[in-house]
């Protein structure tokens, strides 16, 4: 039988924003994956700050999607701005809900990942030093899911979560439903 056709969307444009900290971007390729179905959603989506616009600063919006954790200062105070901007805040991907991978690094200390990585790999010229740049963000002691610093209204799981996914997801919150996703979309791999 042919699926069945995908719920309506209301009539009014939201404003949405999408921003990645500690994360690879593979939420938002994963995100854009929804392919010819993303004709659809801009009939009733207007994207703000987000890779579709290279928008850099975030405005008000109604629904912002976020990717990565926090892992430098920087992230933190992105995060803050974009908490502040958006009614609804949405933790996208493992990272952003618990630090996923890039979390590994949460095992060891700071000081010793920096050495190991700047001064004591192997094939590196001697006399190499660790990054102190004023300009470099500040490394954080471990990395952190999003939900320490700001309150997050929803969690999208997966790494990434699939297309189809977000696609469930934001049509059913455009649609003002309480989004509700079956455990076949979410699946890390
Ligand atoms: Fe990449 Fe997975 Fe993290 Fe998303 S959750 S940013 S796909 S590692």
């Amino acid at each position: 039988p042919a699926p069945p056709p995908y719920p309506a969307l209301p009539r009014r444009k939201l404003k949405v924003a999408t921003c990645s900290l500690a994360g690879c971007f593979g939420c938002h390729m994963s995100f854009l994956d929804i392919d010819e179905r993303i004709l659809q959603l801009i009939e009733h989506v207007e994207f703000d700050r987000s890779p579709l616009t290279d928008l850099k600063e975030v405005g008000r919006c109604d629904l912002g999607l976020i990717e990565g954790g926090l892992c430098n200062a920087e992230n933190v105070e992105v995060l803050r701005d974009f908490r502040r901007q958006c009614h609804t805040l949405v933790a996208v991907g493992a990272c952003a809900i618990t630090g996923g991978l890039p979390a590994q690094r949460n095992a060891m200390s700071l000081p010793h990942i920096l050495g190991e990585v700047y001064q004591q790999r192997e094939g590196l010229k001697t006399g190499c030093a660790i990054p102190n740049d004023p300009e470099l963000p500040l490394l954080l002691r471990q990395v952190r899911p999003l939900h320490e610093v700001v309150q997050i209204d929803y969690f999208l799981p997966g790494c990434p979560p699939s297309a189809d996914s977000f696609w469930v997801f934001l049509t059913d919150l455009i649609a003002g439903r309480t989004p509700r996703l079956a455990s076949g979309p979410i699946r890390y791999d």
